[in-house]
């Protein structure tokens, strides 16, 4: 079976030969294709940090295992590590958080077990990248949530939490104040929730969950979340087992699947053959479980464990009384570790088994469409325009281009209503929402919207517009604060 590797920037070469030396003296029946992707592909001129022979060679073998990678600063370049993740639809990004016998924390001395699996959604939400400065004093982010985006990742977070026997799974959101985008990831977590009723699913509100897994971590079991959110929580849980050395992390998708470790280049360290390698080991350990390599695994597996709970360490962690070793030496204490069982958390070996590959070829790209339930209609619009005046002089201006079929309701500025009613004790800025619904709550064209908006733009610049739906008798916008 062959893959594609990419050793990365900074000190992703040194922990990816110590991680495939440990697989080869293992005999794991992997071939690899080195491609080419990081910051060194960016200088040569490639805008997205890989060749076109790279991505034609992951397309095909469908899994890449790869090192961490840098993207150059100020160039206005995106992340070659977001570009992977999103061209080839690894909407999962899976976690493990596991307590290392051997990696001392406060939760280990006091005898708190870990093994929480946070599943992060990987493609949408801020992570889109869309931007924009609206007046020079007000950046815009757009956040997509999608509804099959969504079912995307919660369905993996179900069926890896089956798979695992786990006993619960949390999802963690800010419904509570995103009631729409949040408010839909959350929606579809129950739904999908009905048909997996041996698992207790619950949620928890972000900031409530932070907490709570810093006081108790051994209670959770698999979380899933929006991407920020879920980057914010990940990390977290990373600090809770020994800090980013011990952080491995798979980027899931239908046909293609991506493996590799949280943390980044490690500049500071890198060239020096002293980083740790366990976390690319880990996220390699789990891209062979997910081939089917399940005894060699365990084997390296329990090495490791066994390797940790002697004490064995890189410069990052464990006892500093105890001399560390550098990035081969700790290769090799592992290799000779083979064979070798921990005291604590020792991995059952299970026979290999053939992996079914996931690789397809497409020739069109996959629309995610769900079902429309109800009758749409426009009902009015939000226009954002730039404005350093008093509210009340916004209104009048807005109010004399309404016409017939409009009504001007609100007027808020960063989302807190100004007008009609208001506090003079709230700040503002040079941007305004008007609110216009169509009077009567007859419905509107498109034009009819476009009208309105050529109309608005003789008094003010218009920096944004959002068309207000209804769907049957549901609304499909939030209220301003204080509507
Ligand atoms: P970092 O994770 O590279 O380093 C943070 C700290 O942790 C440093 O002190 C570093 O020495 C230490 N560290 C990280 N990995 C280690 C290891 N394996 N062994 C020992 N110590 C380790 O984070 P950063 O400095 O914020 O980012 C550096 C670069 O990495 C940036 O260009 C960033 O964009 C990139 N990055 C890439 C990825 C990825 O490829 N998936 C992820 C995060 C950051």
């Amino acid at each position: 079976m062959k893959i594609a590797v990419a050793k990365g920037d900074g000190i992703g070469p040194e922990i990816m030969d110590a991680v495939l030396k440990i697989f080869d003296a293992n005999g794991v029946g992997l071939q690899y294709d080195f491609v080419e992707m990081g910051k060194w592909v960016f200088d040569k001129g490639y805008s997205n940090g890989m060749t076109p022979q790279a991505q034609q060679t992951i397309e095909e073998l469908g899994i890449l295992f790869k090192g961490p990678m840098e993207t150059p600063k100020g160039k206005g370049v995106k992340s070659v590590n977001v570009t992977a993740r999103k061209t080839w639809n690894t909407y999962a990004n899976k976690r493990v958080f596991q307590t290392l016998h051997g990696v001392d924390t406060v939760f280990s001395k006091a005898g708190i077990k870990i093994d929480v699996t946070i599943v992060r959604e990987n493609i949408e939400d801020t992570y889109g990248g869309i931007e924009h400065m609206l007046t020079h004093d007000v950046a815009l982010s757009r956040r997509f949530i999608t509804r099959p985006g969504s079912a995307q990742v919660i369905r993996y977070a179900f069926e890896m939490a089956r798979q695992k026997g786990a006993r619960r799974i949390t999802c963690g959101h800010k419904a509570n104040i995103m009631k729409l985008t949040d408010g839909l990831f959350l929606e579809v977590f129950y739904e999908i929730a009905k048909e997996y009723p041996e698992l207790n699913a619950d949620d928890k509100i972000v900031d409530d969950l932070a907490m709570q897994l810093v006081i108790r971590p051994d209670v959770f079991d698999v979380v899933v979340l929006t991407n920020l959110q879920g980057d914010i929580v990940s990390d977290l849980c990373a600090g809770l087992v020994g800090g980013l050395g011990f952080a491995p992390s798979a980027n899931i998708g239908d046909h293609i699947s991506i493996f590799e470790a949280v943390h980044g280049t490690a500049p500071d360290i890198a060239g020096k053959n002293i980083a740790n390698p366990t976390a690319l080991l880990l996220s390699g350990l789990g891209m062979l479980r997910h081939l089917g390599f399940t005894e060699n695994a365990a084997v390296i597996e329990n090495a490791l464990l066994y390797t940790l709970e002697q004490g064995t360490r890189t410069g990052d962690f464990g006892d500093r009384s105890k001399p560390a070793l550098n990035t081969t030496e700790f290769a090799e204490a592992i290799i000779a570790n083979f064979g070798k069982q921990p005291e604590v958390g020792a991995k059952a070996t299970s026979e290999n088994t053939p992996y079914t590959s996931a690789v397809c070829h497409l020739d069109k790209n996959p629309m995610l469409v769900s079902k429309e339930q109800e009758e749409e209609k426009i009902v009015g619009v939000d226009l954002f325009v730039e404005s350093s005046e008093q509210p009340n002089a916004v209104a009048e201006r807005a109010l004399r281009q309404t016409g017939d079929l409009f009504k001007l309701v609100t007027i808020s500025n960063r989302g807190t209503q100004v007008w009609p009613k208001g506090s003079v004790f709230t700040n503002l800025v040079n941007q305004y929402r008007c609110r216009f619904e169509t009077t009567n709550d007859m419905a509107v064209t498109q034009t009819d919207i476009i009208e309105l908006y050529r109309r608005v733009a003789t008094e003010f610049k218009v920096c944004s517009t959002e068309v207000l739906n209804m769907w049957g008798d549901k609304r499909s916008y939030s209220l301003a604060q204080g509507q």
